[in-house]
């Protein structure tokens, strides 16, 4: 019951931006709730501003985020309901507002469509045929990813990237990473190690997990179900808590360094900051995803289909996801 081909059939006999349907499919929510208040219905395509660019959605991604907006835990401060949830995604582009320079119909790109996740959030996301993205937070998708490997990436590698800048991890300093095999754990180990250059990666993760992070290039593991960390012996240079155990993460941080929380009670010297999407930011990356020095991790229970959405979510708050949630294709 989603019709990829009406776009394909369209563009092919038509040729140009006129054969855009006028509606589209998507996922939608126009109260807050679990879950059970998301619908699949027919939506309207999304208005492209001056300086943005309409995506013909192939991958979404899910993060925390996501279900707890939908719960209405950021209510304040949120986009006006009805909400297309998503933040992360891969397309490839149909049509571009009159002031955008970068991008043309045909790109394959990718983003966090949302520039502030909680402060006024894109009311249409990701998760939807077509989204509309301003043309700043929009990055060319690097040719040797899928389409669901890339939409993997935005949000969770932007979120270790600012958090390893704003602790100033510099190459050859030590970092403790709590709660490794997450989103953004699996990337933030991969980034420290190969990108900043750390001497050492520690992370935390469940006993069945423990081979997998050493793989993203952890050095040390300890397994949580065993062993408390904040007893270890050592201390770090950077602590990233991806958990939310601030209160443990300070005891292992050495006097003068840094500890990043980004979730959870805040404990001094801890600071949280929420992530940015910036494309700049995102671009700085492509070298290494090129490279394959710093690869997507998709969850190996995905990707779901378009369909499948609300299993998905319901997979998320399990808070047991290893990389990243993936919905594909769209
Ligand atoms: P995920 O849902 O991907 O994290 C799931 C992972 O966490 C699982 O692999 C699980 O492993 C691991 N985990 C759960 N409990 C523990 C524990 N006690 N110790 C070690 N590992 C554990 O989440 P994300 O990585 O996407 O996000 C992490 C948190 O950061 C979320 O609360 C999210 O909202 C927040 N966040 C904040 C941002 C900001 O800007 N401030 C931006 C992005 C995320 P296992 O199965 O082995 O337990």
């Amino acid at each position: 019951y989603i019709d990829n081909e009406i776009y394909t059939e369209e563009a092919e006999t038509q040729g140009s931006v006129t054969s855009l349907p006028t509606t589209q499919k998507g996922w939608t929510y126009s109260e807050y709730g679990s879950k059970d208040v998301l619908k699949f219905e027919d939506i309207p395509m999304p208005e492209v501003k001056p300086d943005e660019v309409l995506v013909k959605v192939q991958a979404a991604a899910l993060n925390p985020v996501d279900s707890k907006r939908m719960s209405g835990k950021f209510k304040n401060t949120d986009s006006e309901l009805p909400h297309v949830p998503g933040y992360d995604v891969a397309g490839v582009v149909v049509k571009v507002g009159s002031d955008v320079t970068k991008f043309k119909e045909g790109d394959e790109v990718y983003a966090d469509v949302s520039e502030a996740p909680l402060n006024n959030p894109r009311q249409v996301g990701s998760l939807a045929q077509f989204t509309a993205v301003e043309e700043k937070l929009l990055v060319i998708k690097p040719a040797n990813l899928s389409f669901a490997e890339a939409a993997s990436l935005p949000l969770a590698v932007l979120t270790a990237q600012e958090a390893l800048d704003r602790a100033g991890l510099t190459e050859g300093q030590t970092i403790f990473i709590n709660g490794g095999a997450g989103g953004v754990g699996s990337l933030a180990i991969q980034l420290a190690k190969n990108v900043y250059g750390a001497s050492q990666v520690t992370t935390t993760a469940s006993t069945g997990k423990l081979e997998f992070v050493k793989s993203l290039g952890a050095d040390k593991v300890i397994d949580y179900k065993n062993e408390k960390f904040e007893e270890v012996s050592e201390k770090y240079d950077v602590v990233l808590d991806c958990v939310g155990e601030c209160a443990k993460c300070v005891k292992i941080v050495k006097e003068g360094g840094a500890v990043i929380a980004l979730t959870g009670a805040l404990e001094p010297p801890g600071v949280r900051f929420v992530v940015t999407s910036n494309g700049e930011s995102l671009a700085r990356l492509t070298p290494y995803l090129e490279s394959g020095k710093v690869k997507p991790i998709i969850d190996p229970k995905g990707p779901f289909k378009f369909s499948e959405l609300v299993e998905a979510f319901e997979y998320l708050d399990t808070g047991r996801a290893t990389g990243k949630i993936v919905v594909a294709p769209i």
